[in-house]
């Protein structure tokens, strides 16, 4: 019998195999298709993510530095920015691989073309069939399988609260390439598009509830139809209400443990994952302790994160007014929106609104 079973190998579970196999579990990993592939992501992430990856890894992963944004509402733009970088492009496929090596050298097992079909669970461990007919025995199973997770299909857990649609796609725009500002449209129903110079290219992008092409053209005249690559994939917002069973839970998209005002879940999947490799005892294991662990964590940020999401469908004079008063240097960690409460946003959103 294994001691932990890990379905997907996408940052949140090929850093839980990873963090498992150094402490010397016996750890498999399988994963439905290749790692990294197809690509369904920005890999738009703020400078955390190097907490995650081996010192060496920045240089190839890193395709441009982001200084800040550029929001666009209606025909009026307002640009937020730093002296200093504040997020990078990396090269998304390139970050999976160097995870899964992670994982690899921990001493986790890794089994790629093996799609997960079904789980059962019983007082003593979870039985973890795949589809060429192997089962897999373990104390205990991690669903690390994103947005549409069979893991929480099979444990009975409840849904996230919703399932965006996503697309992008990518375009040589020369110089352009390396521009210092991502472009954020938010005249979009639900969600926002986006343009992100990747250094050498740009993507454009979009989610949406539904339409994000149509949306994203509505909103930035970018039609993705007369671009030669483009890729989709869906976007969770709002983490279930549960996320663990006795011998089963989830990390990363398969829990929405994503930002709700920008989609991103990469750095907030591998967040959760060490809570997990912290809490979860694999001889005494109560996964309660990872429910708490991971939600004491992320959830004040996702729920503030939540509150922000609802500016996207504010009135436009109002989303005006709004960027007008935040506009200009900003001192916000994007992945902890907690961070805009500051004396320095505060003095600025005086200076803007009152101009002394
Ligand atoms: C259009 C778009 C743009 C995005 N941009 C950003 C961004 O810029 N920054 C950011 O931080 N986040 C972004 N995200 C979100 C980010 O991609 C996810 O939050 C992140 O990939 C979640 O990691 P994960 O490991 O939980 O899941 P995933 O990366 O989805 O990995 C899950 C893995 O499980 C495998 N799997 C699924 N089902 C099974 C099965 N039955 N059996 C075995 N294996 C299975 C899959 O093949 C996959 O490898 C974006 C998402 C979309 C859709």
């Amino acid at each position: 019998m294994h001691d932990l079973v890990v379905v997907g190998a996408g940052p949140a579970g090929s850093r839980l195999a990873r963090r498992f196999a150094e402490d010397g579990a016996d750890v498999v990993v399988l994963e439905r298709g290749e790692v990294g592939v197809p690509l369904a992501c920005s890999g738009h992430v703020s400078g955390d993510v190097w907490e995650f990856l081996p010192e060496d890894a920045r240089s190839e992963l890193v395709g441009n530095e982001i200084r800040g944004a550029r929001f666009h509402v209606g025909d009026s733009s307002y640009e937020f920015y730093k002296d200093e970088t504040v997020s990078y492009a990396i090269d998304r496929v390139g970050m999976d691989r160097v995870l899964a090596d992670e994982a690899r050298a921990a001493g986790a097992r890794l089994r790629t073309e093996t799609p997960v079909t079904s789980v059962e669970e019983d007082d003593d461990g979870v039985a973890v069939y795949t589809d060429d007919g192997e089962t897999y025995d373990a104390r205990l199973v991690a669903g690390c399988d994103g947005p549409r997770s069979t893991v929480r299909d099979e444990l009975s857990l409840p849904e996230p609260d919703e399932l965006l649609q996503g697309v992008l796609g990518f375009a040589d725009e020369g110089e352009a390439n390396a521009d210092a500002l991502v472009d954020v449209y938010v005249d979009i129903p639900d969600f926002f598009g986006w343009r992100i110079p990747r250094g050498d290219c740009v993507e454009y992008g979009a989610a949406s509830s539904g339409s994000p092409r149509d949306r994203l053209e509505e909103a930035s005249g970018v039609d993705l139809r007369s671009f030669d690559r483009v890729c989709a994939g869906q976007i969770p917002i709002g983490p279930p209400s549960r996320t663990t069973t006795d011998r089963g839970f989830l990390v990363g998209d398969a829990a929405a443990q994503t930002k709700p005002f920008t989609g991103g879940g990469i750095v907030y999947g591998m967040t959760a994952a060490d809570a997990a490799a912290r809490v979860i005892d694999l001889n005494a294991p109560h996964l309660d302790a990872y429910e708490r662990a991971w939600r004491d964590e992320l959830g004040r940020d996702i729920r503030l994160g939540q509150i922000i999401r609802k500016a996207y469908a504010l009135p436009r004079p109002v989303q005006r007014a709004g960027m007008r008063a935040f506009q200009g240097e900003i001192n916000v960690h994007m992945d902890r929106p907690t961070t805009l409460f500051n004396r320095s946003t505060a003095r600025r959103v005086f200076r803007n609104v009152f101009g002394v």
